[in-house]
């Protein structure tokens, strides 16, 4: 019994650091929201202030795949 908490402890600690870490943290940039509005065309991230006035439900899919449907980048949100 003891054993198994350490190597859940161990298990958990070790994933603090390591490429899985990064993969993560790249998949999660790649991921943007839309506004299943008609109206709405652009593709927001996550911190947007912009997708406050959305008064639909939100969508999330990768930027690659926002692109593909047409969507463009929000101007709030992508200034840069
Ligand atoms: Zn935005």
């Amino acid at each position: 019994m003891h054993k198994l908490l350490i190597l859940l402890i161990l298990g958990t600690a070790s994933s603090c650091g390591g490429p899985a870490v990064n993969a993560q943290a790249i998949s999660k940039a790649d991921t943007v929201l839309i506004c299943k509005s008609k109206a709405a065309h652009a593709y927001h991230r996550y911190e947007c202030g912009g997708l406050k006035h959305c008064t639909y439900q939100l969508a999330r899919m990768t930027r690659e795949q926002a692109v593909a449907k047409g969507f463009r980048p929000c101007k709030i949100c992508y200034r840069k």
